[in-house]
């Protein structure tokens, strides 16, 4: 029970995950021989159709391994403009890796179009960085980038010779959400009682690691965390080439982030893709209720300025509220009160007060109705 909606990060260990620490086999991971570690590395790198896998502590430390991995000093990466390799992690491609990012601005959907990020290349010339590598970010503030449109991105790559990395800090709330559109896609020859079955079919973990493999085929290296919506206490993962893992490793180890006994904490990772990756399916529905229960409370309570609250419908596990202006100060002054966290600022999602509600883990579907129930209090009082 929880109503930490301040990010998927919050998530303790399971009782069953914290036995699986405690039982894990470790060896010295700087030597390469923590069998937990290579576990986790060898299954993340099977599942997502890779030939190697690193473990790291952060998704910002992965997402500056595979920076550094495709880029050399001068070159420079494309990237959206409020994406977290760009703006939320202290610019360290360019302090630590010399490399140029190319902010651009990205469509409502997430995805920035391909004819921006085409015009941004940089034509072969001294005056110019040498544009190396394409970044894109799935799930990018809770929205998911549809496989066709990874699959031009990936084509414009290749017609000019670049690389393409992915963020996918939330890859599996991506393809959670795409493996469930597929589970409910109804073929025209079914009968009524075969299409009641498919809408309600809940897609398979293994349907789910489908689609993350379809959409990492887009990717020559990809970041995964473990530790927000799958659940683990630490820890991302870097995937790629033989080649491109290797020379991760020594930028691992310089940068200080040779691990020892890993295993204790990649136990926590390993628990999570053996479990977790069903369950995210939970989340979204969670979100889905919590963004339906707040537009009800925001419609009831709306005035000639409008309605009281906004949610934005999710596609994951993420819930944009806004909130009226007359409401901004007391409204997260009233949840406070109560226990509740939630992250939200002016300006910083958008314009006037907008919250972001994160589902969870240890967020059940007894905490979304407290959580509403602490909305509608609000009004009440
Ligand atoms: C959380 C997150 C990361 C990684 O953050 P760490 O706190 O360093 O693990 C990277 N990208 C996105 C989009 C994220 O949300």
């Amino acid at each position: 029970m929880s109503l930490d909606f301040r990010s998927d990060t919050v998530t303790r260990p399971t009782p069953a995950m914290r036995a699986a620490i405690a039982a894990a086999e470790v060896g010295d991971d700087v030597y390469g021989d923590d069998p937990t570690v290579n576990a986790l590395e060898t299954r993340a790198a099977r599942m997502l159709g890779f030939e190697a896998a690193l473990f790291a502590t952060s998704g910002t430390q992965t997402n500056l391994l595979g920076l550094l991995v495709n880029c050399e000093r001068g070159d420079e990466a494309i990237v959206g403009q409020n994406w977290h390799t760009y703006k939320w992690e202290g610019g360290g491609m360019a302090v630590l890796g010399s490399i140029q990012p190319q902010p651009l601005e990205h469509a409502p959907d997430g995805s920035i179009p391909i004819a921006t990020i085409e015009a941004a290349i940089k034509p072969d010339d001294s005056h110019f960085a040498r544009t190396r590598l394409i970044v894109m970010e799935n799930t990018t503030a809770g929205r998911v980038l549809s496989l066709d449109y990874l699959g031009e991105v990936r084509a414009l790559a290749r017609r000019r010779g670049l690389n393409t990395h992915l963020d996918g800090a939330r890859l599996f709330n991506a393809a959670a959400a795409i493996a469930q559109q597929r589970a409910q896609a109804r073929p025209q020859a079914q009968s009524d009682r075969q299409r009641a079955e498919t809408a309600e079919r809940t897609a398979t973990p293994g349907e789910i690691q489908e689609a993350a493999r379809d959409i990492c085929s887009h990717f020559d290296t990809v970041s995964v965390c473990l530790s927000k919506g799958l659940g683990a206490p630490v820890g991302s993962l870097l995937l790629g080439s033989d080649a491109a893992i290797a020379k991760a490793r020594r930028w691992r180890k310089m940068l200080g982030g040779g691990m020892r006994q890993a295993g204790i904490i990649a136990a926590g990772g390993l628990h999570a893709l053996e479990h977790h990756v069903g369950r995210l399916l939970q989340d979204h529905t969670h979100a889905a209720h919590l963004a339906a229960g707040m537009n009800a409370i925001g419609q009831a309570f709306a005035n000639d300025r409008g309605p009281a609250l906004k949610a934005e419908p999710p596609q994951t596990n993420i819930v944009f509220l806004h909130i009226r202006d007359d409401l901004a100060e007391r409204f997260p002054a009233h949840l406070n009160a109560l226990g509740l966290q939630v992250n939200g600022s002016a300006g910083r999602y958008g314009s006037g007060l907008v919250q972001r509600w994160v589902t969870h883990l240890d967020v059940g579907e007894a905490d979304i109705a407290q959580a509403l129930a602490h909305i509608r209090r609000f009004f009440a009082d």
